[in-house]
């Protein structure tokens, strides 16, 4: 069983707005209510009082229910689906949860934080739903909030429901900027071939000019949509912040630059699935370059144009595509010099700045553009020829390949470490601009 997500669009009146706004509001109050009651319990055993154990989602979810309809509680429960309320909760403890591993250290990634509260109009609007929930050629019906159009035919997803081939587990509705999106949950019963027919191996340089130039020679641009909506973003984000705080031609424009930002950000979704899926399925091997996202994007010259084309999804996304179409990806280590390297003699080169976009070698006299010479420098990572330098193998693959499954595990532990020690971003400022442009 795969875990997957459909996502669609709502075409919705104001009524149904309404509805899916007052959830959202729900939800979020919930989460501030049982976080409140949380915080209050961790001050009281820091205190020394620890009577009140640390409460669970259930627990939450059984006082929120005597609190509701009590004295002091809240008018509008029964307008709300109970779901809402409830699955915050959820989300309440997995959050506590992977703050206390992250601080335990027994969670891999990035230090997750503790979980904050969130305030109207700066959290994402968005609450999830499980039950009854129905898809049907162009809507769905969903709990409490009853039938829904989509704006496109759900048609892939339906068919696989009625093969009987997946079970929707959740449905979570969420705001981007005007428009809803519903996003369902589920589980599928998917093949995972051990090959997609493909025996080749592509190098993939990952480029800030071209999104990535493979090493067959052919050159994928990034989606340029940012940098030409730049401008754009530039004037109404200009505009936004002159216009004076609580008016309502401030309200205006902040509109206007959140449908902009919502633009972009799909427009770059698009591009990125259209590329990773012509890559997982149409070659046998595919050879990327371990970037450093974070500590790159502390950089702040490279940072826009980075976060614009998306690494890490990149790599997310392939991940994924590799496993289902049958195709094997493999990650060279941050510490091969692949731009440095000759691609012909395999001579390495002390310097290369970022400026020479031509790669010359002073051995052979090779010339090659530096994107696709570092391209042809990750095919051949795939065949090492250095004894203990043997690829980090990300997905494995049955029919793969020529490294051992112990000797890749071995290798992916060891940069598992790395990434913990060495990842963390180095500028402040670039930290800032990245988070304003991935999540727009
Ligand atoms: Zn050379």
């Amino acid at each position: 069983m795969t875990r997957q997500a459909y996502r669609y669009a709502l075409d919705l009146n104001d009524h149904q707005r309404g509805l899916l706004a007052s959830h959202a509001g729900a939800a979020r109050y919930a989460w501030n209510w049982g976080l409140r009651l949380i915080v209050d319990a961790i001050a009281a055993h820091r205190a020394g009082d620890s009577s009140t154990p640390i409460p669970s989602a259930r627990s939450l979810h059984r006082a929120w229910n005597v609190w509701k309809k009590g004295d002091d509680g809240i008018a509008w429960w029964s307008e709300v689906s109970k779901c809402a309320p409830q699955e915050a909760f959820r989300d309440l403890e997995i959050g506590l949860r992977a703050f206390w591993e992250s601080r335990a250290g027994r969670r891999p990634g990035p230090r997750v934080r503790f979980p904050r509260f969130k305030k109207k109009g700066r959290a994402r609007d968005r609450f999830r739903l499980t039950g009854a929930i129905h898809v049907e050629a162009r809507h769905v019906r969903l709990p409490r909030l009853g039938r829904l159009r989509l704006c496109e035919e759900a048609t892939p997803l339906l068919e696989r429901i009625q093969a009987g081939a997946v079970h929707i587990s959740a449905a979570t509705v969420s705001r981007e900027a005007e428009r809803w999106y519903v996003s369902f949950a589920v589980e599928v019963e998917r093949a995972q071939p051990a090959s997609n027919g493909h025996s080749d191996t592509v190098g993939v340089d990952l480029g800030v000019l071209a999104l990535a130039t493979l090493s067959t020679g052919e050159v994928v641009l990034g989606p340029r949509a940012l940098r030409s909506g730049l401008r754009k973003l530039c004037r109404l984000s200009r505009h936004h912040s002159r216009c004076q705080r609580g008016s309502a031609n401030r309200r205006k424009a902040s509109r206007r630059l959140a449908r902009h930002h919502a633009r972009v950000a799909a427009l770059r979704r698009d591009h990125l699935h259209k590329l990773t899926t012509m890559l997982a399925k149409s070659h046998g091997r595919i050879v990327i370059e371990d970037l450093n996202v974070r500590g790159m994007l502390g950089n702040r010259r490279l940072a826009r144009a980075l976060s614009d084309t998306g690494f890490g999804e990149l790599r997310r996304l392939l991940e994924y595509k590799c496993r289902w179409y049958g195709a094997e990806l493999v990650v060279a280590s941050r510490w091969y010099p692949s731009s440095k390297t000759c691609s012909q003699c395999g001579a390495i080169r002390a310097e290369l700045s970022l400026g020479e976009r031509t790669f010359r070698c002073p051995d052979c006299g090779l010339e090659l553009g530096r994107d696709l010479n570092a391209a042809i420098n990750l095919a051949g990572w795939a065949h090492p020829v250095v004894a203990g330098s043997a690829p980090e193998t990300e997905n494995a693959c049955p029919s793969g390949g020529q490294t051992a499954p112990g000797a890749a595990h071995h290798v992916e532990a060891g940069t598992e470490q790395q990434r913990a020690s060495g990842s963390e971003p180095t500028g402040t400022t670039g930290g800032r601009w990245s988070r304003s442009l991935i999540c727009p």
